[in-house]
């Protein structure tokens, strides 16, 4: 068994900066679970799928093959074969993403590959269901948040800086609208493992909460 470090959180925690520099520094690899719903999703897309079409979603996995691999320590994703890594942080794949990661048959499609990755390497893996589900036994479990409004505000910054326009307050809903259908589903939910540690991210800066999370892996 490889050393494990679990970070669960809700969407715009700054899980995947965090957990990047973590590997950085640890020598871990970084598993970025939520790429892989991502990737289901782009195969969902491309077969016409609407995000409410359970039934077609379902049927739709059974020819879904994502993949993992890393290419310079950077995680790629494969769908059927083909690298969709560039693809992954569309709008329209995150919403679908979020929807039909609630469908039982799609968690289970990537629990085993989530699961093996961690069995002989040290990793570090971000999600939702870590600490709960996938590595209950960790050897540590960090759950990150932040206040809504400082997702929203850090998500917005990020959009302006690649000179996409939005909306503070769209973004605001958005993320509260995710949080809602991840906290709420009946699968794997959202929440704090009993045996993780709080980091509330609102009013630290990244170096802080990287070096919270080293001292809680030594
Ligand atoms: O973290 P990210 O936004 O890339 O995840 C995309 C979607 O996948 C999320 O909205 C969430 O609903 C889902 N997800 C999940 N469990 C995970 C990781 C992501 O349900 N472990």
């Amino acid at each position: 068994m490889g050393y494990n470090v679990a970070i669960d959180g809700p969407a715009g925690a700054g899980k995947s900066t965090i957990a990047k520099l973590v590997a950085q520094k640890k020598g871990y690899i970084y598993v970025d679970t939520g790429a892989m719903y991502r990737g289901l999703a782009i195969h969902f897309l491309d077969q016409g799928i609407q995000a409410n079409e359970t039934e077609k979603v379902i049927l739709a996995c059974q020819d879904a093959e994502v993949t993992i691999q890393y290419e310079n320590g950077v995680q790629q994703v494969y769908l059927n074969g083909r690298n969709i890594t560039s693809r992954l942080r569309d709008e329209e794949v995150g919403n679908m993403a979020s929807v039909t990661s609630a469908i039982p048959q799609v968690r289970s499609k990537l629990l085993e590959l989530q699961q093996n990755l961690a069995r002989t390497q040290n990793v570090i893996m971000d999600g939702r269901d870590i600490g709960t589900c996938v590595l209950p036994n960790a050897d540590v479990k960090v759950f990150l948040t932040a206040s809504v409004q400082t997702r929203a505000k850090r998500r917005y910054d990020e959009l302006c800086e690649k000179g996409i326009a939005c909306d503070l307050k769209e973004i605001e809903a958005d993320i509260e609208q995710r949080d809602h259908r991840d906290m709420t589903r009946e699968i794997a939910p959202l929440k704090q493992a009993e045996d993780a540690v709080l980091v509330d991210s609102s009013r630290m800066t990244i170096e802080e909460v990287v070096d919270a999370i080293v001292k809680l892996c030594e």
